[in-house]
């Protein structure tokens, strides 16, 4: 008999290391079920609502947070950003993984009550490369830009909390590398309650 829940994992990062983009990659290639975030961010063009996040505005994001309706939640720069409890609960007892994509302080919050769950820190392959890479999006101002690599130098020493740490030098590998970490935690004995003769 296996232990049929599914595992939570967690990937986290500095702001531009690129964590959309492997999320998304991976989740063409994997059996996994994103977890769509609330925030009270404005959407940028081309995003939707409940497809990138469920844009709600600061008072529904109050409301939420007294209804305890967030496994986690944190203000991100300017705006807040939550994980819906529910929704994630359920997709774990069905099964199936879970996969989360939220800034360190959200990761954070996590662990203390998901010590079960897979930390992964994706990290720039170098500090002038996340640089390049939060200049070259063009989505925030050089204020902005400035704020995100302040954070991200700090971020970059929350690290040693994670369990993985992956270097996002080139997309393809990096969804390896996550696939690879999850076959290994599926395989570990605590995840496999055998019966034992
Ligand atoms: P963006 O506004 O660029 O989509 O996201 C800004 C930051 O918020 C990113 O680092 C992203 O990972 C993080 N983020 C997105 N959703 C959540 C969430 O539910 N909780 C937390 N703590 N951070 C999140």
């Amino acid at each position: 008999m296996t232990n049929k829940e599914g595992i939570l994992l967690i990937l986290s990062g500095p702001s531009g290391a690129g964590k959309g983009t492997i999320c998304k990659s991976l989740l063409k290639e994997t059996d996994i079920q994103y977890s769509i975030s609330a925030t009270t961010r404005k959407p940028r063009p081309g995003e939707k609502d409940g497809r990138e996040y469920f844009f709600i505005t600061k008072e529904e994001f109050e409301k939420k947070i007294q209804e305890d309706a967030f496994l986690e939640w944190a203000q991100v720069y300017d705006n807040y950003y939550g994980t819906p409890k529910k929704f994630v609960e359920e997709v774990l007892v069905s099964g199936k993984d879970c996969i989360l994509e939220i800034d360190p302080q959200g990761a954070q919050k996590v662990k203390g009550k998901k010590p079960d769950a897979v930390y992964v820190f994706i990290a720039p392959p170098s500090m002038q490369e996340l640089k390049n890479r939060i200049t070259n999006r063009g989505t925030e101002n050089t204020l902005e830009i400035n704020k995100r690599l302040n954070c991200a130098k700090e971020e970059m020493l929350s690290m040693h909390n994670y369990d993985y740490v992956v270097i996002n030098d080139k997309v393809e590998t990096a969804v390896k590398k996550i696939q690879a970490i999850l076959i290994a935690e599926k395989c570990r004995i605590q995840r496999n309650k055998l019966y034992c003769i």
